[in-house]
This record gives structure tokens, C-alpha cells and sequence, in this order.
């Protein structure tokens, strides 16, 4: 008999298989709870199995983006790059799939549909596309923060007689683009990315750039075999410096002032950190992304980087980012991506000049002509943060749905729950370090939590968690008190809801670091989980449960 057939009761129901979802299903199944993962697409992997664009991997270091609640696993598998490409994290995910034999309790193909909080039964009902459905006493949403997809739509797109394909739905059969005129449209890491990789194949690649994005040149090399003993023989201590380190990438920010250095000492500096650190370079300085004239000699440094790439000046120029501050975008770890633009078939198209007006059949028409394609790739980005979220209907109390309670923003309590949503769980949402750390650690760290939560109310027979509003709103203000202390707030990005129009401006990652935030909810563990409700009884006849209408804290 099939899985959905026999089993409609769970004590959760996970959605989503990517690297969250997967690690969720682990570790409660390990405790013994009855859990099934609903994941939209045919195999796991999240984004990883949709983002298979060329040049795509990974830019936190392949043994710091993997999973750490198995040493076994850890001392077993073999990277191979230390930026691992799609495919091999893709590898990686298959292996962690059969070796924890977690398929078997995966329904692939299964998207949800809506989700309703059953309040005298403390349990959630959990519809599919397709109209199954599920009982589950928790619901976790591990559904990324960068999975829905945003594409923009241009008068008579559908005219174009070429190919249109999104970074982020990238298709399965490989793509041969040797004799073909290629647009890219967007130039953040999945268009910066690919840039090099296709312009190789291609006849002609133009690259549709409305914003010059940074990028730190990607110190990717293969892992020996002695570097791979090296780090496994002291990998505990990684993991601790990993998780001791404010991003989760291990690197201990530099307590310096860029501005107490010497230019000599500065320009030292941040050579040794763009060999080595990747995004880590960020963390060159301890205020680069704190403050202006810190975050401007970083920005002096990258420029020049730049400038000694690019051959052609106007070129240079039009590549160099401008008005906002390195790091207060996502910036890019590219592996050639400026290079590429001193190849002879591949051209830069400076949408801040000359504007997309149409697509044609032929290939796309800016203000100043046109350029004829074969295939358009959209490198447009996601709907971030809470677009996966927002996408089914998810009513708690008293038919309250998730987006009229996030229509001025997203609220949650340490990004992970929700007043008026009890027994909700979401990994990596807004309100969590999720994007500004390495997203490997902030999950586990969520995950681990969540378990210690669920095993304090087994032994207390509980059966109801829920955040309180007074705790949702002091933390929504926190989040946002640690990003004024920052340089996020100073320009436009997806971190603040700009990159969909209509969307609340609000910023939505938290920005304190995974140590802090560990420390934080440890002590709300160790303070009998406070801000929360845990209850033995459905709250549904009690006043103080009902759906209140709070003024949301964004302010
Ligand atoms: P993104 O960073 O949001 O960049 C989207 C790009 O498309 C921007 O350059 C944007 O320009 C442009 N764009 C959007 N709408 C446009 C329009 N209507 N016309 C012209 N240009 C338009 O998206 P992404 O590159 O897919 O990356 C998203 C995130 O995924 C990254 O920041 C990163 O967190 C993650 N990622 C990670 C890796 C990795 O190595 N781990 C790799 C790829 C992606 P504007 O800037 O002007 O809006």
C-alpha cells in the first residue's frame, strides 16, 4: 500500500526537502516521532536541485556547508573543490538521503496547498495541490528562502520565438550553447555566476545589467588529499569555530577598525582576505558593514580590483558598483566573472541607459536597439524570505491567515514561530540569521532547538506551543534595532523587500550572528521556554489565544 494511503496522522509534517527539510525529518524521526516531508519537486536537494545553471556552486566552503550532526558522515564523504559545484552538493544530498534512508518517508511530487490550524484539536490539516490531505500535529516549513522564483514580464515577451529559462527552474537535460546568442538578464551571484561558464560556449553572450553588483574573486581549489585529512582529523573544532563565529563561516572578524589600519597595513589586509576568504572578506574589518567610511576603503579596494580586470575603460566603469555599500546587497564569489567581459563575444547592455522597452521575435529591444537572442535567461532572483511562505494559504486561529498577519511585514518570534499559529515551525525565516550567516548553521542550530522544545513538551505532555505577541513584537524590534546598527538599511535589496514591488519595505534577516542568536535561544530554553505558551490542553476556549489585532512593530 502507498505512504499516503496508510499514513494521514503525523506528529509533524515537514515541507520541503532541501537541506532543512531533510536535516528536520532526521532528527525527529530520531526521536521517534511519526513525520512525513511533502516536497513540491520530483527528487530532495531545494534549491540545489533547481538551481543547476552553469557555474553554479556553492560560495561558503564545502566543509562548513554540510551537515554536521554525524561525524560519521563527515569523516565519509569527500569534497572534492572547496566551493563545491551544484552538482557534487547535489551528490552529497542523494548520499545523506540513502545512507539515513530518509526517502522512504518523502512524498515527492506533492505540493502544498493550504494548511489550517485546527484549534480544538491542536493539530494542523495539511492540503496538496492534488487535494490529499494530512493530519499533523506540528507543521515545519523548511521551504528556503530563496525558492520562488521572480521573473519579470516585458510587453510581447511571449512573441519571442527563442528560449526563456529562469536560474532558479534551471532544466534537467544539460543545455548546449555553442553556436548560440545568449542574453543574461541580472547580475547578482546566479547571473555572475553563469557569466563566465556561457560566455565560453556561447557565439555571443549579452549580459542585461540594470545594477553593477560586487563580487570577491573565488579562491576555489581542489582539496588535496592531505588538506582533506587536515581538516577531518580536527573537524569538531571547525564546527565549534564555526559556530562560535558570528556568520557560522568560522572566520573571527578582525576586532580592528579599517579606519585605525595605515593604507599600508589596510591594502595588506585586504589582499590576504581576497585570496583566501571569499565572502569572508566582508569580515576583513570588524565595521565594514557598520560603517560608511570603513565600508569605503573597502569599496577603494574592490574598485581597483576591478579596474585592473577589465581592459576597456567605459566597460570598467559601467561594471564598478556604485551608491550603495559593499556587503549591504548580497554580494557575489565569482570565478571570472569580470574577466569574461574582455572576450570578444561578450557584451554588456546597461539597462540604467538604455532600458528594455520589448521583447521581440527575434530577441530583446532596448532604447537604443536591438538585440537579437536565441535563449533569455532570466537571473532575476526570488521572491525572498517570505515568498515560499506566503504562496500557500496558511490559516492559524480563528481563520487568520499568514499573509493578513504579514501584510506590513513578516512577524515571528526568533524567526521561528508565530503568535497566532501555534504548533508553526519555520526554519531559516524572517526574523533568523538564515541569509546572513552560513545557512547550514543557523538550520541545524533551529532544528537542534525545535527537538529540545519537542522533548520538553513530551515530558511535560504538552501538546501547544505558540509565541506570544509580547515576545513576537519585542523580538520583530530587536531584529530591527540590530539592522539600524548596520549599513543593510542604506540602500535597496531583497534583504529589505525591495526586490518586489508592493512588497512591506522591512528588513527581514537578523543580522546579530548565529553565536548570539544560540545564546538567545538557549536562554529562552533555559528560562522555561520564555515568550512561548506551552500548554497541556488545547488553548482554543481561552480569550488570550484568540488572533489579536497587534499593531506590527515595523515602524
Ligand atoms: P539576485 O541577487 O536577487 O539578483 C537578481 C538580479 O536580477 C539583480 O542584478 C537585479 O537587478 C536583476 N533584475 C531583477 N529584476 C530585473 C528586471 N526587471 N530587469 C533587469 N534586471 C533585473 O538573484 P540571484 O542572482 O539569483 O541570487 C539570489 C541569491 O541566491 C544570492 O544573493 C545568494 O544569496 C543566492 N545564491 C547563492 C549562490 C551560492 O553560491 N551559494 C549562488 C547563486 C545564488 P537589481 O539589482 O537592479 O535589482
Amino acid at each position: 500500500m502507498a505512504l499516503e494511503d496508510v499514513l494521514t496522522q503525523f506528529d509533524a509534517v515537514i515541507v520541503g526537502a532541501g537541506f532543512a527539510g531533510l536535516r528536520a525529518l532526521y532528527s525527529l524521526r530520531a526521536m521517534g516521532k511519526r513525520v512525513c516531508v511533502l516536497e513540491a519537486s520530483a527528487d530532495a536537494g531545494g534549491v540545489w536541485y533547481h538551481n543547476g545553471y552553469p557555474g553554479a556552486r556553492c560560495d561558503v566552503e564545502s566543509y562548513d556547508y554540510s551537515y554536521s550532526f554525524s561525524p560519521e558522515l563527515e569523516q565519509q564523504w569527500r569534497w572534492t573543490e572547496r566551493y563545491a559545484t551544484q552538482p557534487e552538493i547535489l551528490r552529497y544530498i542523494a548520499h545523506v538521503v540513502e545512507r539515513f534512508d530518509l526517502r522512504r518517508d518523502i512524498l515527492f511530487n506533492t505540493r502544498m496547498r493550504s494548511a489550517c490550524y485546527d484549534e480544538a484539536g491542536a493539530r494542523w490539516c495539511i492540503s496538496a495541490q492534488d487535494g490529499r490531505q494530512w493530519w499533523a500535529r506540528a507543521l515545519i516549513m523548511c521551504v528556503g528562502q530563496l525558492s520562488t522564483t521572480k521573473s519579470p514580464s516585458y510587453p510581447d515577451q511571449d512573441k519571442f520565438r527563442g528560449r526563456v529559462i529562469h536560474s532558479g527552474l534551471w532544466p534537467k537535460e544539460p543545455i548546449d550553447f555553442s553556436g548560440q546568442r545568449v542574453g543574461i538578464i541580472g547580475t547578482g551571484s546566479s547571473g555572475m555566476q553563469m557569466t563566465p561558464v556561457i560566455a565560453e560556449q556561447a557565439a555571443h553572450l549579452t549580459v542585461f545589467q540594470r545594477t553593477a553588483n560586487y563580487s570577491i574573486a573565488s579562491a576555489n581549489a581542489p582539496v588535496s588529499d592531505e588538506e582533506d585529512r587536515r581538516i577531518k582529523a580536527s573537524y569538531r573544532q571547525r564546527r565549534e569555530q564555526a559556530w562560535n563565529s558570528p556568520s557560522g563561516l568560522g572566520f573571527v572578524p578582525n576586532k580592528q577598525s579599517a579606519l585605525q589600519a595605515t593604507p599600508q597595513e589596510r591594502e595588506q589586509v585586504y589582499e590576504q582576505a581576497w585570496r583566501r576568504l571569499g565572502f569572508g572578506f566582508a569580515l576583513a574589518y570588524h565595521d565594514i558593514l557598520l560603517n560608511q567610511a570603513a565600508n569605503d576603503t573597502a569599496v577603494d579596494f574592490i574598485t581597483r580590483k576591478i579596474a585592473a580586470i577589465v581592459h576597456a575603460p567605459v566597460l570598467r566603469d559601467k561594471l564598478t558598483p556604485r551608491g550603495h555599500p559593499f556587503g549591504a546587497r548580497r554580494p557575489s564569489v565569482d570565478s571570472g566573472y569580470f574577466q569574461a567581459f574582455n572576450r570578444d563575444n561578450v557584451e554588456l547592455a546597461d539597462l540604467r541607459q538604455w532600458p528594455i522597452v520589448a521583447f521581440t521575435e527575434q530577441g530583446i529591444r532596448t532604447q537604443d536597439r536591438l538585440h537579437e537572442l536565441d535563449v533569455v535567461i532570466f537571473a532575476t532572483g526570488f521572491d525572498a524570505f517570505t515568498g515560499s511562505l506566503l504562496r500557500p494559504e496558511i490559516k492559524g486561529r480563528g481563520g487568520l491567515t499568514l499573509a493578513q498577519k504579514w501584510s506590513a511585514g513578516p512577524l515571528t518570534l526568533f524567526g521561528l514561530a508565530v503568535a497566532d499559529f501555534p504548533n508553526f515551525f519555520i526554519v531559516g525565516g524572517p526574523g533568523s540569521p538564515s541569509l546572513l550567516s552560513n545557512v547550514l548553521v543557523s538550520t541545524e542550530e533551529q532544528i537542534d532547538w525545535l527537538v529540545q522544545l519537542l522533548r520538553h513538551m513530551d515530558a511535560h505532555e504538552q501538546v501547544e506551543f505558540e509565541a506570544r505577541h509580547s515576545a513576537e513584537h519585542a523580538w520583530v524590534e530587536h531584529v530591527n534595532e540590530r539592522a539600524r546598527q548596520t549599513l543593510y538599511l542604506s540602500t535597496d535589496s531583497y534583504y529589505n523587500g525591495a526586490e518586489v514591488a508592493g512588497k512591506p519595505r522591512v528588513f527581514m534577516p537578523y543580522s546579530g550572528g548565529v553565536r548570539g542568536y544560540r545564546r538567545l535561544l538557549q536562554n529562552c530554553a533555559a528560562r522555561a521556554y520564555e515568550g512561548f505558551d506551552l500548554r497541556g490542553q488545547p488553548a482554543a476556549a481561552c480569550a488570550d489565544a484568540r488572533p489579536q489585532s497587534a499593531a506590527p512593530p515595523h515602524g
